[in-house]
């Protein structure tokens, strides 16, 4: 239904799960809980089957129950393929479909900086699939006999995707109605940004409307506190979907501005055996303000830790030695001035650590960056 694409090299939505196949050369994931809940929904859509098609035995109501529960499922696969269909016809990769709780998620990745015309024909391809199913439920409907199984598949057929074809049309992220506007107010405006906030903003309103309609428990809707809880749960997702959508969009309109080298601390060099004090009282004389352990030959090996300086007593930092303070330094402590602030977010996060080494193009020691002054940065501009 929702797109996760779109928002760059992003980690996986929805975390691990099944393979249980390829379709157009894109793995479909299932995850674990959706097993669960396709049973769960088997068992209570039974005895309304039961209602429906009086004639029916029990045990046949929950097959015929699990086999709407999978044409459902169905459904939702035929959706995110038609994503998946648009989206490798203009060029753009696929990472995989994920079967989740509430539907499906095409990743769709997407170069930046990307194209609101490509968007908007991926994401509008959805709903209108959905309609097409749900108008080949109704058609097929007046075939069957009243009262007859094929007849009950049908009407829930067409009427599920018709469902699905006008909640997933409301323009709020992550819902493909959402990436149309998006996408459109991106193409009028010019700013992504701005369309990823707006759309986000609607997401978050559908969201709380959600729960209203779960509260207020509109005429007709009967007592089901099995839905009314689903509703809830369904508003929560998408409430933390367009949180998502949102802070993504804040991270990539202050990346650009983020300078590497502005924020890099010059380092002075030590070798592992200088004691802590002599180490930091050399550093202050040097003007630096993070220390390096060198090997020998100068080569870089451990980065003094700021922390764990601060944290052991003055009288002790003369007979500590620097190495005994210091983390060593792995491929993913270093970073390069090379690095945009996109890279350079995702390395943190990668390999969290309060303190990296910085080189430059050849491998040169630039100096050090330390966590708390890129936190200070972000902040500066509005994130976190
Ligand atoms: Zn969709």
């Amino acid at each position: 239904m929702s797109d996760g694409g779109g928002e760059q090299p992003q980690r996986p939505a929805a975390g691990a799960g099944l393979q249980v196949g390829r379709i157009l050369g894109v793995p479909i994931v299932v995850q674990p809980i959706w097993f669960l809940v396709v049973l769960v929904i088997a068992v209570s859509y039974a005895p309304e089957v039961r209602r429906r098609v009086p004639s029916i035995g029990d045990g046949t109501s929950y097959a015929v129950s699990l086999l709407f529960v999978l044409l459902l499922y169905g459904s939702v696969l035929v959706h995110e393929i038609s994503h998946v269909a648009v989206a490798k016809a203009l060029g753009m990769q696929v990472r995989r479909v994920v079967l989740q709780l509430f539907g499906g998620v095409s990743e769709v990745v997407e170069e930046q900086p990307g194209k609101a015309s490509r968007e908007y024909l991926v994401a509008a391809v959805g709903p209108l699939t959905s309609l097409l199913l749900g108008g080949v439920g109704l058609a097929v409907e007046p075939l069957f006999a009243h009262g007859s199984v094929a007849r009950l598949l049908a009407e829930g057929f067409a009427f599920a995707n018709l469902f699905v074809a006008a909640f997933n049309s409301l323009p709020g992220l992550p819902l493909d109605g959402g990436r149309v506007l998006r996408a459109l107010l991106w193409q009028v405006t010019h700013d992504k940004v701005r369309g990823t906030l707006v759309a986000g903003w609607v997401g978050r309103g559908l969201a709380a409307g959600l729960v209203a309609v779960a509260i207020v428990k509109p005429a007709g809707w009967g007592d089901s506190t099995f839905g009314a809880l689903y509703l809830v749960v369904l508003a929560v997702y998408m409430y933390s979907s367009a949180s998502v959508a949102i802070a993504q969009a804040k991270v990539s309109d202050v990346l650009p501005r983020l300078d590497i080298r502005a924020m890099t601390r010059r380092a002075f060099p030590v070798t592992a055996e200088v004691p802590v004090a002599e180490a930091v009282r050399r550093a202050r004389e040097a003007g630096a303000r993070a220390l390096v352990v060198v090997d020998g030959n100068g080569k870089p090996s451990g980065l003094v830790s700021e922390a764990a300086v601060s944290a052991l007593p003055a009288q002790r930092q003369p007979w500590v030695s620097v190495s005994d303070v210091a983390r060593p330094v792995d491929t993913g402590l270093v970073l390069s001035t090379d690095m945009d602030g996109r890279a350079l977010l995702e390395a943190v996060q990668v390999t969290p650590a309060t303190e990296y080494l910085v080189v430059d193009h050849v491998g040169a020691v630039c100096g050090v960056l330390a966590r708390i002054d890129l936190v200070a940065a972000l902040q500066a501009a509005g994130l976190r």
